[in-house]
């Protein structure tokens, strides 16, 4: 279940939004100034952010900014209709997308339903202990840290993690990794099993499995 948080003064309108998301499917919280949505922001986890523009004590470029700089939640402008500036700043300091006041919800919902498919689209992250592997932009990230990985150790990788907790037997991972086109030799499969171990300190999560092969244990 995807949460929301929605920042924004005008109780009725906060509390009209959250109750026809939540009527969809969407948990939802409600900060009623910029300065409460920091907070929420910095201690909770949410998956999108509507975010009102005018607000007091820290209005929305503010908070847009903090969010783009910490935790990086999608986001979604709520905007006056007379205020094309500020679709536009808006857009530039990295929300995604926003809708003009006074609008449908249907519409605010398919806005909703377009930032979180794109993102998650975008950002398909796995997770294993500390390490993120973005599969889409063949990153790997350890404690935060990009790790450099040769092609070859970054397909082993998600190999292991995508059969993780179950025994692969070297040939098949020999020939999923190099192909089979080439002829196995486990010392090639051996040294990227061991590079991989030192380069994310995996020694003991990539197991070595006897008479079978390895196994990433998660
Ligand atoms: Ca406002």
């Amino acid at each position: 279940m995807s949460r929301i948080l929605i920042v924004e003064d005008e109780i009725a309108i906060a509390d009209l939004i959250r109750i026809e998301l939540e009527a969809r499917g969407y948990r939802c919280e409600i900060a009623l100034d910029g300065e409460a949505g920091a907070d929420c922001i910095e201690k909770k986890q949410y998956d999108l952010l509507l975010l009102d523009i005018m607000l007091p004590k820290i209005d929305g470029y503010e908070l847009l900014e903090y969010n783009r700089r910490t935790a990086q939640i999608p986001t979604i402008l709520l905007t006056a209709k007379s205020r094309t500036r500020d679709k536009i700043e808006g857009l530039k300091a990295g929300a995604d997308d926003y809708v003009t006041k006074p609008f449908e919800m249907d519409e605010l919902a398919a806005r909703i339903e377009a930032v979180l498919r794109r993102y998650h689209k975008g950002n398909e992250v796995q997770k294993i202990g500390d390490v993120e592997i973005n599969v889409n932009m063949r990153t790997v990230k350890k404690a935060g840290e990009f790790v450099l990985l040769t092609p070859k150790e970054f397909d082993l990788l998600t190999l292991l993690v995508q059969n993780k907790n179950y025994a692969l037997y070297r040939e098949t991972i020999f020939e999923k990794v190099w192909g089979a086109e080439l002829e196995f030799e486990t010392r090639t499969l051996d040294l990227h099993i061991q590079r991989l171990r030192k380069k994310l300190d995996w020694k003991d999560r990539i197991k070595t499995v006897y008479k079978i092969g390895y196994m990433l244990e998660d």
